[in-house]
């Protein structure tokens, strides 16, 4: 079985036979990452695939631990959260424009935060932080708290103690981020203090709103803590998802 994220029907998973054995021509377009063109049958309840053309193979994202870490945050918060068969408009193109990006971004982390938010977004449950989520006031940033699902303003968040503070810059940032322009993403620069409070933001969010922990963006950040300084290294790890797919 393998787990597939297609265009016209999500998330499918399916029969792939033989792709373990040497010279399948189904096995180099399931590859983790890889974005082809499949032929799929329904037979007996279940899909199997027939035939497969790789589109891209993404090989750069094979070839960096580090991205292929950020490529596989993306996937497993989609296989994650998304049932059988659901469909969420734009989110396949989404994808496979961030498997591209993240092929040569010189940000792999602001762009793997940027592809959360962004997911938030499409699927309306991202945080609020242009007004405040309890009395509606308008604001930029603020006190966040998880289950206001956003900033509040000074008046509202006397006496949470469970907010931290979102600064206008974050809170701007954050709006250039959630729009998904791979371009525009590249020429952000985040100061230390405002990476800080998105990634916060971003983890308490997706933990509250989803009940998630992404296993993957545990250990990519993990890897910071050995990685050398040119950031190279060989593949390995471990990933979460399974490849982009067309489905005709
Ligand atoms: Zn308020």
């Amino acid at each position: 079985m393998v787990s597939l994220y297609t265009r016209e029907r999500g998330l499918v998973e399916a029969v792939a036979q033989g792709i373990g054995k040497p010279g399948s021509s189904l096995a180099p377009a399931v590859e983790l990452f890889t974005h082809s063109k499949l032929h799929l049958v329904e037979a007996r309840g279940a899909d199997r695939l027939t035939q497969a053309r790789v589109i891209e193979p993404f090989y750069a994202l094979r070839r960096d631990m580090t991205r292929y870490g950020y490529a596989a945050v993306a996937c497993e918060l989609i296989v994650r959260t998304t049932e059988t068969g659901q469909v969420v408009l734009g989110l396949f193109e989404m994808l496979v424009s961030y498997l591209h990006a993240m092929q040569t971004t010189a940000q792999p982390r602001v762009l793997s935060w940027a592809f959360e938010l962004a997911w938030l977004e499409l699927g309306g449950i991202g945080p609020v932080i242009d007004r405040c989520p309890r009395c509606g006031r308008d604001t930029l940033g603020g006190s966040y708290v998880a289950s206001h699902g956003g900033a509040l303003c000074p008046d509202c968040a006397s006496g949470e103690p469970s907010a931290f503070e979102l600064s206008p810059g974050a809170a701007r940032t954050i709006e250039a981020m959630r729009r998904f322009d791979p371009d525009a993403i590249e020429r952000l620069r985040l100061t230390e203090p405002t990476c800080r409070q998105v990634q916060r933001l971003i983890r308490d969010h997706i933990r509250y709103h989803l009940d998630l922990n992404l296993r993957s963006e545990q250990f990519v950040e993990s890897l910071g803590r050995w990685r050398r300084p040119q950031g190279r290294s060989r593949d390995g790890g471990e990933g979460g998802a399974g490849g982009a797919a067309d489905d005709e």
